[in-house]
């Protein structure tokens, strides 16, 4: 069984790799490659920023033809989608929107596959009141390392369904995913927008309306200093009950009419189109840009969930060099010292990035060791790639997190060391002894694996 061999990264670019790539059609292929003695990690639509979903030197295997919706199943009150691990997120959701049904956590992109969305433990808007995709997958189907196939659920035992979740694709190749589905009353939101002057300002109105939206998130311009430090703007939301639509979308509440895709990025161009200069005009016009504060603007879900699915390839405008995402969490009580320490050292090193986001977190899933969300506030930004610079700056600002009880999401990192791995996730042991029964000749490994020393 031989694959094409190819160079591929993660979405940022960096680090890139050269792999064997598989693309299997059919479950029983993948149970081949399962039984298979080559070492391999699965690929979803490779969203991930760093090195998680390819191994370099040796297979890669893409789940994204395995994409079949199998079944909607009623429970009581509660529905559930059963679909194969390659099934996009965009075309689940055509499915099931026109039924009045939406998955219960989504992440900032539906161009991602369920597999990717399990294994990263997603998070969305929402996890302040609903938890990570893990609270909504009461059972997986899984192929182990041996290639036999398990269904695995959420009983408290069950260690291997927990180390699935956050496991980064290393317990095995996801087959397919039950996941909850919400009612939902249309396909629109109604948002709420309020210019923040500066970061207290921001982390106070997530927690002050806290039981007012289902839905939050702060855009923050990570140029801003002085008096303006983290100044943003909150952008906060529910879903829009039909009869309050607008009357010519109240006959069809599930129709969103689709806006033409932006044109692609085109070529990479030869140099990042993300600079100081860039990025300071950006940041200013899209601060002025919104009202001071505005109430019940109507938006389609996907403006409101994936506004960077407008624009094909964007990560391409950081050009040649990549970009780093660096995204963390830290606890409420240390968060706003955190915040101000990095978003300081990131604006006086002017480095910053048009995509800085704030995000509320609510409880974390103890059980899913590797699983990102803790409690407290997340900032997450793009920075252009600069080698050793960015890598030095980035180290420094690991420093800072992880004094203050913070940690990184390895869906969006690409090189941090193993050691600051280990002290940001004390529970990677009890995930080692699991990784170690389930695949004692480590035969599911990443290149990310393989960086941050994640193999018993
Ligand atoms: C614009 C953008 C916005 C984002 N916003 C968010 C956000 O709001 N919240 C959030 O949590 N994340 C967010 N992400 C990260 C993204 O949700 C995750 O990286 C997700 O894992 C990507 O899914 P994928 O299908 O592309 O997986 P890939 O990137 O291909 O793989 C990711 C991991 O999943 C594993 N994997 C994939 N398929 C399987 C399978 N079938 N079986 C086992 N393992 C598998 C891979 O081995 C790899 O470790 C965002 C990413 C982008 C580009």
């Amino acid at each position: 069984m031989s694959g094409k061999r190819q160079r591929i990264s993660g979405w940022g670019g960096v680090p890139e790799a050269e792999t064997e790539l598989h693309r299997p059609e059919r479950i029983a292929e993948l149970v081949g490659l399962a039984r298979a003695g080559e070492a391999r990690i699965p690929r979803g639509l490779g969203r991930a920023y760093g090195d998680a979903a390819f191994l370099g030197g040796g297979r890669t295997v893409l789940l994204e033809r395995l994409d079949r919706l199998l079944a909607i199943e009623e429970e009581g009150d509660e529905v559930f989608v059963r679909a194969e691990a390659g099934t996009r997120l965009d075309r689940l959701i055509d499915a099931v929107l026109p039924r009045g049904l939406f998955p219960a956590v989504v992440p900032g992109t539906a161009e991602v596959t369920l597999g990717g969305m399990v294994a990263a433990d997603v998070h969305g808007k929402n996890h302040h009141r609903d938890g990570a995709v893990s609270n909504h997958v009461p059972e997986l189907g899984l192929i182990g390392p041996d290639g036999a196939r398990h269904t695995i659920s959420a009983r408290a035992q069950d260690e291997l369904f927990w180390s699935t979740f956050g496991g980064m694709g290393l317990t095995g190749f996801i087959e397919w995913v039950r996941l909850r589905l919400v009612r939902v009353p249309s396909a629109y939101f109604s948002v709420d927008l309020e210019r923040s002057p500066d970061l207290s300002t921001s982390l106070a109105r997530f927690t002050d309306d806290d039981d007012a939206y289902g839905f939050s998130v702060s855009w923050i311009d990570c140029l801003a200093r002085g008096s303006s430090l983290g100044r943003g703007v909150l952008m906060r939301g529910n879903w829009l009950p039909a009869e309050d639509l607008p009357a010519k979308l109240r006959d069809e509440p599930y129709r969103v009419a689709r806006k033409p895709l932006e044109p692609r990025v085109p070529l990479m161009p030869p140099v990042s189109l993300v600079n100081p200069l860039t990025m300071r005009a950006f940041n200013e016009a899209f601060y002025r840009k919104h009202p001071r504060k505005r109430a019940g603007v109507v938006q389609g879900y996907s403006d409101f969930f994936f506004p960077l699915d407008w624009v094909r390839d964007w990560n391409r405008i950081y050009g040649p060099g990549g970009f780093q995402q660096y995204q963390f969490v830290v606890p409420f009580e240390t968060a706003e010292a955190a915040l101000v320490q990095v978003l300081e050292r990131i604006s006086a090193a002017g480095v910053a990035s048009f995509l800085a986001v704030l995000k509320q977190m609510g409880p974390g899933q103890p059980r899913a060791r590797l699983s990102f969300p803790q409690p407290g506030v997340i900032l997450a930004l793009d920075l252009p790639h600069r080698g050793v610079e960015t890598d030095a700056l980035l180290e420094e600002l690991d420093r800072r997190v992880l004094e203050h009880g913070g940690r990184l999401y390895l869906a969006k990192d690409a090189r941090m060391s193993a050691a600051t791995f280990r002290a940001m996730y004390p529970e990677l042991p009890a995930w080692q002894e699991v990784k170690a029964k389930i695949d004692p000749e480590g035969r599911f490994v990443s290149d990310l694996a393989r960086r941050l020393e994640l193999m018993p």
